[in-house]
Order: structure tokens, then C-alpha cells, then sequence
């Protein structure tokens, strides 16, 4: 029973931009094969588990006190990850971590954006840029992609200039469509937005550890508007952890500790983060195979007759149909649940275990019927 004296949300004073929304909802079904949400299908390795359990235990005996604010051991270790792989050197100081890369992302905005303020994505990317816009009072602008779902780079610079948004979202690789947006492209809107503005550039690089490429941390060389978000949900296989953090110039680091609340990353996600980063190599091993079963749904997609556009991440995207979401029911009639991301034609599979990958892939053999 629901104790409720309203009939719903919208009898309460809630603010305009508000009413009539839904929030951000990836269904949680229980269905044999889940390759909905890009999650890494691979639990954490016992001695993984092991050692977050020791380092909990540690921190468990000083919950009395609040966690170190500044997350300073954690901060090192992701700095050191960060130049371990990508080739160029941040420190502490370029450093900062917050519980989800969607808090990167929040507070960045309420760092950058809000109320009078715009942010540009280009669309169709991911959904919470413009509903964590939306939730920090930021107006969004819905910038083009080409028909092959890659960027149209004078396009995209034209929208930049016309609107001179506050903050420029660029996604790479890109959620929901896969593909990875090249250096080339993410200069030439970086370009644009310091003429016309000047404005923050948000990378999002959610799945850089999945691409064929390079991550574009290098860029961050004398680029003080550049900042560049990562989570440890996907690569490191913790989504549950939440955990992500950004690289930028510290005048960013220091910028978003304007809006960051007190303690806001718990002692216990700080020893959990730690403990995983011990395990960095193992758990890029798991990357290794990841990323092959992602380029084995590619090849076999394309050969059972789908369209598929290329991906660098951890997730491919098929179509066409002419009515995505039938097939989508279809896909969990045979027990595997996909993502319908409302892109016309379109639907998209996390890469799973290789028998979650068969098993889809048998599904998909049946329904190639549905293509148009
Ligand atoms: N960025 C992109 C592109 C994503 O796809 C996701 C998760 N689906 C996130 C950020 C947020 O991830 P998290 O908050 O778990 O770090």
C-alpha cells in the first residue's frame, strides 16, 4: 500500500522544468541475459573481493570521523593510473573524484552551467547530460550528428557559435551509437567554443578503455577549458561501486569544490576505489576479452545481415527495424534483454560473458526477419 495524500508527483510544488519528466530508467527486469545497461558482465576477482574486505575493515574502524574530504590516497592512485595509461602525466592536482562519473558530471555543471546558462550534446548521446542539465536549471541544446551517427563537425561548430553554450558535451566513444569521435574533431569544437565563448569542453570517456584508440588526455596540455570524465564503472567492472573522477587543469580541480558537497565521496567508496586500483592489471585483462567479444558481435551482426555502426566501446548498435521496440520485446520474449534507446531502427547490446554473447546471438539469428 502506498500512505500518499497527493495523487501524484504533480500535485506537489515541484519546479516547472520538472513537471511531466520521467526519470532516467534502464529497466532492471530479472531475464536470464542482461546486456542492457553496459555493465562488465565479470564479477570482481575473489582476491579482488578479498581485498576490498580488508581495506573496508580498515576503514570501518574510523567511521566514527569523517573521510578525508580531499580524497587524497585515492586521487594519487587514479593520477597514477591515468599517466600509467595515458600517456601524458597528471597529478593529484589534475585530479578529482566524485561518486559516479554522473556526479563528475553534475557537479561540473553546477560548476559551469545553471540557471541562464546553456550545454550542448550531440545527439543521440548519453541521456543524462541533458537530464542532469535539466536538473541543475542549465538549458540544453540538442546539437546534429551525421547519418552514421559520427559528428558533423562544421555543423557542430556552426551550433557552438550560434548559441555560445556554456558547456560542450562530447562523448567518445559515444552511448548509445558506439563509435569513438577522432582528436581531430573534439580540437575543432574545442576551437569553436573558446571563440565563441569561452566555454567548458566535457570528453566524456565513460568506455576509452574499451576503444581501438587512445584516450584524449594528452589534449589537456595547455587546454585549461578541457576536462576529461571517466568512471570506474565499466573498465574496472565496479558499477556498483560508484566511483568516477575527471582530469583537467586544477583551476577546474579547484572550480568544482565550489559545489561539491562535505564528505561527499563516504570512507567506504574511497577504501573500495583503492582496492580495486590495486587490481588495475587484472581487471584490464578482462578489458583484453572484452573487447574482443565486442569486435566478435560486430563481425557476426554484420554477417547474420544486420547494420551495425562501429564501435569502440564496450556495447554495439543494430538495426534496422522499423519498429526498434517490437523487437526489443522480441529479443526479451527469447530472454535477453537489449537497450532500446529510443534511436529510430536502432537497438544496442552490452558485450556480455561469450555464452551471454551466443545466446543473444542465437536470438538475433531469428529475428534478422525484422530488419527493413
Ligand atoms: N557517461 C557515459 C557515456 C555513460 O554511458 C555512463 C553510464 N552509463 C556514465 C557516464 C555514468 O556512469 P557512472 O555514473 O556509473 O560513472
Amino acid at each position: 500500500t502506498r500512505n500518499s495524500a497527493v495523487a501524484g508527483l504533480d500535485d506537489l510544488p515541484v519546479r516547472d522544468e520538472l513537471r511531466g519528466k520521467s526519470p532516467y530508467g534502464a529497466p532492471q527486469l530479472d531475464v536470464p541475459v542482461r546486456l542492457n545497461t553496459n555493465e562488465n558482465p565479470y564479477p570482481l576477482p575473489e582476491p579482488l573481493v578479498e581485498r576490498i574486505a580488508e581495506r573496508v575493515r580498515e576503514a570501518a574502524r574510523d567511521l566514527n570521523r569523517y573521510p578525508d574530504r580531499d580524497a587524497v590516497e585515492l586521487r594519487t592512485e587514479l593520477a597514477r593510473y591515468l599517466t600509467r595509461t595515458g600517456r601524458y602525466e597528471v597529478g593529484i592536482d589534475n585530479v578529482w573524484a566524485a561518486n559516479g562519473s554522473n556526479e563528475v558530471i553534475q557537479q561540473l555543471l553546477q560548476t559551469f552551467g545553471g540557471p541562464g546558462r546553456t550545454a550542448i550534446g550531440f545527439e543521440p548521446s548519453y541521456s543524462m547530460h541533458s537530464l542532469i542539465a535539466r536538473g541543475t536549471g542549465t538549458g540544453w541544446i540538442s546539437g546534429p550528428r551525421n547519418d552514421d551517427f559520427t559528428i558533423d563537425v562544421p555543423a557542430a561548430e556552426r551550433a557552438i557559435a550560434e548559441h555560445r553554450p556554456d558547456v560542450v558535451f562530447i562523448t567518445t566513444p559515444n552511448n548509445p551509437t558506439g563509435n569513438a569521435v577522432p582528436a581531430e574533431a573534439v580540437l575543432a569544437l574545442y576551437e569553436a567554443a573558446q571563440e565563441a565563448k569561452p566555454s567548458m569542453v566535457v570528453v566524456d570517456e565513460a568506455y576509452i578503455e574499451f576503444s581501438h584508440g587512445d584516450s584524449l588526455l594528452p589534449l589537456l596540455a595547455g587546454r585549461p577549458h578541457l576536462v576529461i570524465s571517466r568512471t570506474m564503472s565499466k573498465a574496472f567492472g565496479a558499477a556498483g561501486l560508484r566511483l568516477g573522477y575527471l582530469a583537467a587543469d586544477p583551476a577546474v580541480v579547484d572550480a568544482v569544490q565550489l559545489v561539491r558537497l562535505p564528505y561527499h565521496l563516504s570512507a567506504v567508496t574511497q577504501a573500495t576505489a583503492l582496492a580495486a586500483l590495486e587490481h588495475t592489471d587484472t581487471l584490464l585483462g578482462y578489458v583484453e576479452q572484452l573487447k574482443q567479444e565486442r569486435d566478435r558481435l560486430v563481425d557476426e551482426l554484420r554477417a547474420i545481415g544486420y547494420d551495425v555502426t562501429e564501435s569502440d566501446a564496450n556495447f554495439v548498435q543494430y538495426g534496422r527495424f522499423d519498429d526498434a521496440h517490437a523487437v526489443w520485446q522480441q529479443f526479451l520474449d527469447r530472454g535477453v534483454l537489449v537497450r532500446d534507446n529510443g534511436v529510430p531502427g536502432r537497438l544496442r547490446v552490452s558485450a556480455g560473458t561469450p555464452a551471454e554473447n551466443d545466446a543473444f546471438l542465437d536470438a538475433a539469428r531469428e529475428l534478422v526477419k525484422f530488419v527493413g
